[in-house]
């Protein structure tokens, strides 16, 4: 068997790994940067940080802070036209996965032109753009080191999944201080992604050793410390161990794939503005329970790598163990229901075979264990209801 990994040339880790981001500048041969960010990056005053060490080390600094939570087309229009006012050679993203989607995404359109939805999937996207240093702000996404972007097209409010090489940072820098200003819900929810991460992509159908290693590797990390951030965002080795598990959770998915809760979870989030992380943490408990069946062994082992089963538990306890902690995690964590997030059942209802079809068009259900057909996804998201 082949398997195909994608990384970025390099990755700093640990607390105030920033400060190599001049030399990483210079390893690319680049001396104008545009920092992409978010208004709150601002406001923490992580871009004045990032903007003086660089220009400490005499390199150009320019600042776009506009981009916005789940990125749009026109918002990453808004961003490719401010980025033409200048000869820029190296963006950095700094920010969650949203400030990291919308520079990943930047960096192809100014190099190539046209409009977001030209490079979403099935197409594989493997140009080269302008080099991407990814310097996240959240422990979840993993998207500093994964091949993709997700763009919703505002026209037909399709989350677009855009995939291949040009998503790649060229560099990444996992910094999990920049992590301790997270508040409560969105360390909660971009936790629970990156759990997600990990589950998945050690059941994808696309599983390798490689996946698989970091992966579990993974939810060792992720699992005992979640509620630890969450209780207390000033943990600091919960904190670095959140980080450290939701890059190695990139890494496994993005060489792997997701599966059926990222498939079902997009388009949630496109329809209902219900963060990502936050509609993943919805589905997992549910798409866990119907996939175990069609692979009790691979989910015991994420109990077992979670601590939430021993080696003593059969495959099949394992597996319920597993379920449990993952309903339990989301009592504790305060995951709504839909109905709780403000979500209305009569548009729901309305968008339910568009949902289906968007799901199943981005490809991700395919890669699930047990993949479940159009009528029994529709019972999938029925059950969020109850
Ligand atoms: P986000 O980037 O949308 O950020 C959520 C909020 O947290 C924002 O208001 C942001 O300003 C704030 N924030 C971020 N860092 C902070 C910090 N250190 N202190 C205080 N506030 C902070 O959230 P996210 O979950 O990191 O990213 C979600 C996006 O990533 C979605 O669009 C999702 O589709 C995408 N995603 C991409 C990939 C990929 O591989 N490319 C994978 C998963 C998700």
């Amino acid at each position: 068997m082949i398997a195909s990994v994608t990384l970025p040339r390099t990755i700093e880790m640990g607390g105030g790994a920033i400060k190599q981001l001049p030399q990483m500048v210079k390893n690319l041969a680049a001396s104008r940067v545009l920092i992409v960010t978010d208004p709150t990056m601002v406001q923490l005053g992580y871009v004045d940080t990032l903007q003086s060490i660089l220009h400490n080390a005499d390199i150009h600094a320019d600042v776009y802070s506009d981009t916005i939570p789940e990125p749009t087309s026109s918002s990453i229009d808004a961003l490719v036209e401010a980025a033409r006012q200048d000869d820029f050679d190296c963006l950095v993203a700094l920010g969650g996965g949203s400030a990291i989607d919308s520079a990943k995404a930047a960096s192809i359109l100014l190099a190539f032109g046209g409009k977001m939805r030209d490079y979403k999937v099935p197409r594989m996207v493997n140009e080269s753009g302008i080099p991407l240093i990814a310097v996240p702000t959240t422990a979840g996404t993993g998207s500093e080191v994964t091949r993709f972007t997700v763009i919703t097209d505002d026209e037909t409010d399709e989350k677009m999944l855009c995939v291949g090489l040009s998503f790649a940072p060229v560099a990444a820098i996992v910094d999990y201080e920049l992590t301790l200003s997270v508040p409560a819900r969105i360390t909660a929810d971009t936790g629970i992604d990156a759990l997600t991460h990990a589950i998945e992509a050690y059941v994808s159908k696309k599983a390798t050793p490689f996946s698989d290693y970091h992966a579990l590797e993974a939810m060792r990390l992720l699992a005992p410390n979640l509620r630890r951030v969450f209780h207390d965002g000033r943990d600091v080795a919960a904190r670095e161990a959140m980080m450290q598990g939701a890059t190695l959770a990139g890494l496994a998915f993005s060489n792997a794939s997701v599966a059926l809760v990222h498939g079902m979870s997009r388009p949630i989030g496109a329809f209902f503005h219900v963060p990502h992380g936050l509609s993943n943490a919805m589905l997992l408990p549910t798409i866990t329970a119907f996939s175990v069946e069609a692979a009790e062994h691979r989910y015991a082992d994420c109990a077992r790598a979670m601590a939430v089963a021993s080696d003593d538990d059969s495959d099949s306890l394992a597996c319920q163990q597993l379920v449990d902690e993952l309903v339990k995690l989301n009592q504790e964590l305060g995951v709504p229901t839909l109905a709780e997030f403000g979500v209305s059942a009569s548009h729901f209802d309305q968008v339910l075979d568009t949902m289906i079809d968007q799901a199943i068009a981005s490809g991700s259900p395919a890669n699930n264990p047990r993949v479940p057909s159009p009528q029994q996804m529709a019972a999938l998201y029925q059950q969020l209801w109850t």
